[in-house]
C-alpha cells in the first residue's frame, strides 16, 4: 500500500535518508537526542534532501500526534521477534514539512515511560522493544513504497539497524547504506546473551568482534561494528571515546573502527531558541538591545522567589541531575560565593535522588538565594536560560551538549568543562575573543577557581562581559552547517 510521499525537495542530487531514533522533539524528549532527531532531518530537507524520521509511538506520542493530525495507514506491519509476531501500525504526521512516522505497537510502547517506569529503572523487555523497533524501522520503507539511500540510526535503541541491514534483513534495500550516530557512549543497551535471539541475528555473531561485549549482548557495539559510517555529535568527542577515560570500555572497539568514525558538532534549532521571538519569555530581546534580558532576569528572580539583590550574578543550570553533569561539584562549590552575596543559583532538572536531596539541602541552607525546580519544565528551562547571567555545565564528559549553545544565543555566558562538544563550542574569555569560561580537570579546586574568575568579570568588568555576550549571541550554531557535513558523509557512501 504505497502511501503518497511528502513532496520531495527539488534537488537533482537529492539524498533520501530515514532517521531512526527512539525520541524526537516535540513528540517525546528525555535529552538532546530528541532535539537532534528533529532538527537534523529538518535541516537536511532545507538543503533539498528527502529526509524523514521514525520513532516508537509511546503513550505521550499518541497525544502529541493527535494534536497534530496524525494519519494512520490501513495495514499494520507484522514484525517477528524471538518467535512472537508483533503488529506494528504506521502513523504519519507532517511536522512543518518533515514526515514523521510513528511505529505503534501497544504491547511494547503504549506506556508512560520511554525506557523504564522511572529514570532509575529500565523495562525488562527493552531488548524486545528495541529489536522490534529496529526491525520495524527497516521494514517501513517497503510498507510506504520508498527506498532510502541511507538509514541513519541513532544510539543503542537503533543499534541493530546497521547489523540487520548488512545481514540482509530487508532484501528490498540491497543498496541502502547505514550511518550510526553515538550520542552518548555511556548508554549501551547491554542485555543477557540469550536476548540476541530477539534481534534475529545469526548466533555466531555473538563474539567479541561483533555483538558480544564482556559476556553481554551489546546493541551500541553492534551498531558501531556493522555501520558503514559512525559519527559522534562533536569533533572532540570522536577523539575522546578512543581513550579509556571516555570510552566506557568500548574504546578499543572504537579505535578498531576509527577508519569510519567522524565527529560532526550538533547545531541548535534557531527558531525554537530565539530570544527575539521566544513565547516562553516575559520579555524579548536581541543582540542590539538587551533591556528585555534584564526584564527576564527580574522576572526569573520573582518566579523563583529569590531575594531582589541586584549585585548578585544570577547563575543557572538546566540539566539532568547526574554525576556526568558535575552537579555534585556545583553543590560543593557555591556556598562561599552565595554567602558573600556574589551569586544566586537556579537549577531546573531531575535525576539521581541523592543529588536531588543534596540540592534540597543547599536550598534550605540558602533560602532566597538558591531555587531548585525538580522535573522537566520546558518553559522554565527557557526562562532560566534567558534570565541567568552565567550558565553552568561542569560536565565530566559531554558528547555535545546543547544547552551551552542555547545559553550563548540568549546572552548568558556558559561556564563549562573543556570536554567533548563543550570544547568545540565554548571559547574562554582569556583568549580575548571568547564567549564563555572553560576549565580542565574536574575537581573542586579547578571548578571554584573558574567560578571565581567568572563572578569577578561579571562584578568588575561589565564592558568585557557585554562583549563576550555579544560574541556568544552572534556565533553561528545553526544546523545548516552540520547538516551540510552529514550530506557530504552520505554522499561519500552512496551513488547518485
Ligand atoms: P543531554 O542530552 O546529555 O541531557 P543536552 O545538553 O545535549 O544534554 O540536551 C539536554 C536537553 O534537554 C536540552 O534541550 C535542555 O534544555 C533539555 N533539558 C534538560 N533538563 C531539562 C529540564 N529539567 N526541563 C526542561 N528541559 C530540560
Amino acid at each position: 500500500m504505497p502511501e503518497s510521499t511528502a513532496a520531495v525537495p527539488a534537488n537533482p542530487r537529492c539524498i533520501a535518508v530515514l532517521h531512526i531514533a527512539s525520541e524526537v522533539a516535540p513528540f517525546i524528549k528525555s535529552g538532546g537526542l530528541a532535539d537532534v532527531a528533529q532538527a537534523l532531518p529538518a535541516a537536511l530537507r532545507r538543503l533539498g534532501h528527502d529526509a524523514r524520521v521514525c520513532l516508537p509511538c509511546y503513550k505521550r506520542v499518541y497525544l502529541e500526534a493527535d494534536r497534530r493530525g496524525v494519519r494512520w495507514l490501513p495495514q499494520p506491519m507484522i514484525i517477528e521477534s524471538g518467535g512472537v509476531d508483533h503488529r506494528v501500525g504506521i502513523g504519519l504526521v507532517d511536522l512543518d514539512g518533515l514526515p514523521v512516522y510513528l511505529l505503534a505497537c501497544n504491547e511494547l510502547y503504549d506506556r508512560d515511560g520511554l525506557y523504564g517506569p522511572s529514570q532509575h529503572q529500565d523495562y525488562e523487555d527493552n531488548a524486545r522493544r528495541f529489536s522490534v523497533f529496529s526491525k520495524a524501522a527497516l521494514a517501513l520503507p517497503g510498507a510506504i513504497g520508498w527506498a532510502p539511500h541511507i538509514v541513519h540510526a541513532h544510539d543503542w535503541q537503533a543499534g541493530l539497524v546497521p547489523a540487520l541491514l548488512e545481514r540482509g534483513f530487508n532484501r528490498a534495500l540491497p543498496a541502502t547504506r547505514s550511518v550510526f550516530t553515538i550520542h552518548n557512549i555511556a548508554f549501551q543497551g547491554s542485555f543477557p546473551p540469550h536476548d540476541m535471539r530477539l534481534a534475529g541475528l545469526d548466533p555466531w555473531l555473538y563474539n567479541p568482534m561483533h555483538c558480544e561485549h564482556f559476556g553481554r549482548f551489546n546493541m551500541l557495539k553492534t551498531g558501531i561494528v556493522f555501520a558503514d559510517r559512525v559519527t559522534t555529535v562533536s569533533r572532540r568527542y570522536a577523539e575522546e571515546i578512543q581513550t579509556s577515560e571516555f570510552g566506557w570500555t568500548l574504546d578499543a572497539v572504537i579505535r578498531h573502527h576509527a577508519y569510519k568514525l567522524s565527529g560532526i558538532t550538533n547545531g541548535i534549532d534557531p527558531i525554537a531558541w530565539n530570544p527575539a521571538t521566544d513565547p516562553h519569555l516575559p520579555a524579548r530581546y536581541d543582540v542590539q538591545d538587551l533591556a528585555g534580558k534584564r526584564a527576564c532576569k527580574q522576572a526569573l528572580r520573582s518566579e523563583c522567589g529569590l531575594a531582589p539583590y541586584e549585585g548578585a550574578c544570577l547563575v543557572g543550570m538546566v540539566s539532568r541531575l547526574t554525576e556526568q553533569k558535575g552537579v555534585d561539584l556545583v553543590i560543593d562549590a557555591v556556598s562561599p560565593y552565595i554567602l558573600a552575596g556574589r551569586m544566586q543559583l537556579v537549577v531546573v532538572g531531575s535525576g539521581d535522588l541523592y543529588l536531588e536531596h543534596r540540592l534540597h539541602a543547599l536550598q534550605q541552607r540558602h533560602p532566597g538565594w538558591v531555587y531548585v525546580w525538580y522535573g522537566y519544565n520546558e518553559g522554565l528551562a527557557h526562562r532560566c536560560i534567558a534570565g541567568s547571567d552565567l550558565f553552568l555545565m561542569p560536565s565530566r564528559f559531554e558528547p555535545c551538549g546543547l544547552t551551552q549553545m542555547y545559553a550563548m544565543r540568549y546572552g548568558t555566558l556558559p561556564l563549562v568543562r573543556y570536554t567533548g562538544g563543550l570544547a568545540d563550542t565554548v571559547v574562554d574569555v582569556t583568549t580575548g575573543a571568547g564567549n564563555g569560561f572553560t576549565f580542565g580537570p574536574v575537581d573542586l579546586g579547578h571548578f571554584s577557581s573558574v567560578l571565581d574568575r567568572a563572578l569577578g568579570l561579571y562584578q568588575y568588568f561589565p564592558a568585557e562581559w557585554a562583549a563576550a555576550q555579544r560574541r556568544g549571541m552572534t556565533t553561528d550554531f545553526s544546523w545548516d552547517r552540520a547538516a551540510q557535513h552529514y550530506a557530504e558523509l552520505y554522499r561519500s557512501i552512496t551513488w547518485p
